[in-house]
């Protein structure tokens, strides 16, 4: 059975670390810390259902986290408990090691997720301990909270945006003062040696103290020309925070407030916006679970053309626009926006390929992979998702000429036409010549060019996508 509050004001409490890797602006340390008087075990589980699924560069920014959450910890008196394997277990032992009733939990969106805290809540209660879920961790507002009069969850953008604007933001948890009772846990793994992901502006390193410098110039710096170059892809000027929103390194709500969610500029708005997509994508996610796997609105068939998939995976498709997204995304674990949907485009409705390949793809080398995002962002360009223009197509010759008009983001990820000089050839370089294609190893464009399939197609006239 549960107990009173009171009768737990003297015991410590579990604070479980999920994707919400920071001290500051965490609702669930400050409610474990205000259950029982700041006796907490702060825990982080190696999760073994999960672990052996992530990439190198994610697994070592996981570990560089850990590692600063540790030190964040310890400044406010206490330490990261370590242990690894099935999350349930492992946090009915640790509850059970220090005689917690209360332990505390970010509520998530995934199916992984939901039968993971309701599975933990029945393990929990049947040792007389209570699980509490935050739903106001990950995301700004909760999943749940927003609806529409007709349905449990928005499926057009816009009407969300207008509403989540208008929701005031919940006040900052602070962060506690805290004793860790005796317990053991596992060494904290060494993060591993090697590239860090990112690309122009420098490496991605894991942890909240970094996440919180990279914000801090981001809003003192850079933010007042979002708008202007959020899409520029050799300018590659995007705030780079996905990572560590994922990971919650940063508190998204922290981010909105200090964007100044109240009185935005131009640049703060358009960013707002972007941070109330990745909402309204959890909030989907939430209600329709199964989104991984099934179209949200139903279409015809895909093609299977394994030889396609491969040239698409490998960035040799011939179109240098749709390669250098791809090689940026192999070689750095990441990718800019445009080049997301550019190359999402081509696979899904240029080559006619099931979103869900290329999820798997993006999903295995992202660093910022998270499934709310990464699933819905493919349905809604697959024309599967929540567009209002399902059949809209993004034609990569025009994308290219507006969003890479220098070609530099081609000549910066594609070596082989890296001496190109004029812009023209360079995003199609069948103008150079079938002999120059061959000596310089580029391979021929594998869908028809010019009068075409590439060529005919165009995008919707003043389309505005993100
Ligand atoms: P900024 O432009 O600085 O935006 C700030 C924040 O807003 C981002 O960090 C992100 O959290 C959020 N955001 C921005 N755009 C979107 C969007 N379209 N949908 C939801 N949230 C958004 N984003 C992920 O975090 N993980 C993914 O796995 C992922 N997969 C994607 C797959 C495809 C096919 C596409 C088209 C987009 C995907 N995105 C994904 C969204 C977007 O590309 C990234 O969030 C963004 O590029 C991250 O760079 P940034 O932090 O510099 O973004």
């Amino acid at each position: 059975m549960p107990s009173s509050p009171s009768s737990s004001q003297s015991r410590a409490a579990v604070a479980v670390f999920t994707r919400d890797l920071r001290v500051h602006d965490n609702p669930v340390l400050a409610a474990a810390a205000a259950s029982s008087g700041g006796e907490v075990v702060p825990l982080f589980v190696l999760d073994g259902g999960i672990l052996p699924r992530i990439s190198p560069t994610r697994r070592r920014f996981l570990e560089e986290s850990l590692a600063d959450l540790d030190a964040g910890l310890r400044r406010l008196g206490g330490r990261l408990v370590l242990r690894s394997g099935d999350v349930v277990a492992e946090v009915c032992r640790v509850a059970h090691e220090v005689d917690a009733v209360e332990v505390h939990m970010a509520a998530d969106v995934t199916a992984y997720a939901h039968e993971r805290q309701d599975a933990l809540a029945a393990a929990l209660r049947a040792q007389g301990a209570e699980l509490h879920l935050h739903d106001q961790v990950h995301t700004i507002q909760p999943p749940g909270d927003l609806r529409p009069n007709d349905r449990d969850h928005f499926s057009v953008f816009t009407p969300y945006w207008r509403r989540w604007a208008e929701i005031p933001l919940r006040p900052p948890a602070t962060a506690p003062h805290l004793s860790v009772p005796d317990i053991a846990g596992q060494e904290l793994p060494v993060p591993a040696d090697g590239e860090s992901a990112g690309g122009l502006h420098g490496g991605l390193h894991g942890g909240e103290t970094e996440g919180r410098k990279r914000a801090k110039q981001w809003l003192d710096k850079t933010v007042d020309e979002y708008e202007d170059i959020h899409d520029d892809l050799a300018a590659d000027a995007t705030s780079k925070l996905s990572p560590y929103l994922h990971f919650g390194c940063v508190s998204a709500t922290e981010l909105a407030a200090r964007a100044g969610r109240d009185h935005p500029g131009s640049g703060a708005e358009a960013f707002l916006r972007q941070l109330c997509w990745r909402d309204f994508h959890h909030q989907v996610l939430s209600a329709r679970p199964d989104a991984p796997h099934t179209d949200l609105r139903p279409r015809g068939s895909w093609r299977d053309d394994p030889d396609a998939l491969a040239a698409w995976s490998e960035g040799r498709t011939g179109i240098p626009i749709v390669d250098a997204g791809m090689r940026q995304l192999a070689a750095e674990g990441w990718m800019h926006n445009r080049a997301r949907l550019i190359t999402a485009s081509f696979l899904t409705k240029t080559l006619g390929i099931d979103w869900r390949a290329g999820a798997a793809h993006f999903a295995h080398h992202l660093l910022d992979a998270d499934v709310a995002n990464n699933v819905l962002n493919w349905q809604w360009v697959a024309g599967t998702g929540m567009d209002t223009r399902p059949n809209r197509v993004l034609n990569p010759l025009r994308q290219a000429a507006r969003y890479d008009p220098a070609g530099e983001y081609v000549r910066r990820y594609v070596p082989e036409l890296a001496d190109v000089a004029d812009a023209g050839q360079v995003h199609e370089p069948w103008r150079l010549g079938e002999s120059a294609l061959k000596e310089r190893d580029y391979p021929a464009s594998i869908v028809e060019v010019g009068g075409g399939k590439v060529g005919k197609r165009v995008d919707e006239p003043g389309e505005a996508l993100f």
